[in-house]
């Protein structure tokens, strides 16, 4: 390897660590991202690593599916419901147990 090709590898090296620190200080922020709550620069700088990184593009892109499907999603049986028809599977089970 000439003088050269080692120092152009240990740029490359350099901006791989850069770019992993930068992973790691970002992908806490992910969260905060797809809720809306970054002030802009930090926004932006997110948006600009989101384009880069697979992991936290992932990250964020569940975070909004599950945001999604969470507002979205089928109205949920009121509680009483869901208790009444378990006392009543509950009621159920006892009676099939007695049975035998
Ligand atoms: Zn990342």
């Amino acid at each position: 390897m000439t003088w050269q090709a080692g120092r152009g590898r240990l740029r490359e090296i350099r901006a791989q660590c850069r770019e992993g620190v930068r992973h790691l200080r970002l992908r806490r922020c992910v969260g905060a991202y797809v809720d809306g709550e970054l002030p802009p620069a930090r926004r932006a700088e997110l948006t600009a690593h989101l384009v880069r990184c697979w992991t936290c593009s992932g990250h964020a892109e569940t975070l909004r599916l599950i945001k999604h499907s969470l507002g979205n999603g089928p109205v949920r049986a009121p509680s009483a419901l869901t208790e009444a028809r378990l006392r009543r599977y509950a009621v159920r089970l006892g009676a099939d147990s007695t049975d035998r």
